[in-house]
């Protein structure tokens, strides 16, 4: 018996067969429809029938979404195309294979992977910042994941680190992920190249046969010491330190743990150098303060999924 673990993200759907122990023993991996819910309903579907290989039981279905969750049901799903109104998922998909379907926000049930398996095992108050094409975020508060009264919490993307600042995916000014989200800083990155900076960025990513800059092309950029895109990187480090150090000073989190694409891309450093950047702006930096990098990677999305629920099935 296993729980199926699904990250719907911003590009692609991946799902995992989840052991007891959040161990995978079982993967598949689908391009996200840009279709609307009803496609990306299917590529679920499709991708956990692919996953499936030795048609083991499924006891249930835990599925991380890119947006507000609330009550179980999607909210608001701002990075995916065609989503404009809240759509029930749940029902759908519980209805085609038969069990219980359980929903979190991505950035949420990745820091549960984390949390259960992972670099937060054994932290009671933990930040997790996930650095992709935009900046999702997660808590664990007093030993349990925090999702807020209304389902939003966590969201240090949307911190506002400068009031008045640079225009956000969200539509405000300021924002963290208005200058550390990958898609964010593409656009900077194509505004500057247009006022007559240069950069190697945008050949790296034909040379790496990609449709928009990824964390791979940035990181070999940064590799490259191409001077634009590290101007670019130094900036984002620079506004999501400003945030962390503000959360840190507001929940006073023992760890602050760093996942997503650059994450993965970056390693370790990445968290140190948002640790460096971020002390400046904190209070009171307790010496047992820590950053780490995911230590699941890729796969902390659909550990935490399957983990939320199990944990559905257990509390009934
Ligand atoms: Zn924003």
């Amino acid at each position: 018996v296993v729980t199926v673990g699904v990250d719907v993200g911003g590009t692609n759907i991946q799902v995992g067969l989840v052991g007891d122990d959040h161990t995978v023993v079982g993967r598949a991996k689908r391009p996200t429809p840009r279709k609307g819910p009803t496609s990306v309903i299917e590529a679920v579907l499709n991708a956990i029938a692919g996953a499936d290989g030795d048609a083991v039981d499924i006891e249930a279905v835990g599925i991380g979404i890119p947006g507000a969750v609330h009550g179980g049901e999607v909210v608001q799903v701002p990075n995916l195309a065609g989503w404009d109104e809240p759509v029930d998922i749940r029902t759908p998909i519980g209805e085609a294979l038969g069990v219980p379907v359980v929903l979190g926000n991505d950035a949420n049930v990745g820091l549960l992977g984390e949390w259960v398996a992972g670099a937060a095992r054994g932290h009671d108050d933990v930040l997790g910042v996930w650095l992709g094409t935009g900046i999702g975020g997660g808590l664990i508060l007093h030993g349990r994941p925090y999702d807020g009264s209304f389902g939003s919490a966590g969201e240090i993307g949307h911190v506002i680190v400068r009031s008045g600042g640079a225009l956000c995916s969200c539509g405000r000014r300021g924002c963290v992920e208005a200058y550390a989200g990958r898609r964010m800083m593409a656009g900077a990155a194509r505004a500057m190249v247009e006022a007559g900076r240069s950069t190697d960025l945008f050949d790296i990513q034909r040379d790496e046969g990609k449709s928009r800059p990824t964390s791979k092309v940035w990181a070999r950029a940064l590799d490259e010491e191409d001077e634009l895109a590290t101007q670019l990187f130094d900036a984002a480090i620079d506004a999501v330190a400003v945030g962390v150090g503000s959360v840190v000073n507001l929940l006073d989190v023992s760890l602050v743990v760093v996942g997503g694409g650059m994450a993965e891309k970056l390693g370790q450093d990445l968290a140190d150098r948002i640790f460096e950047a971020s002390r400046p702006w904190m209070l009171h930096p307790n010496p047992k303060l820590s950053f780490a990098v995911s230590a699941l990677g890729d796969d902390a999305g659909v550990v935490g999924a399957a983990a939320l629920a199990r944990a559905d099935l257990i509390s009934g």
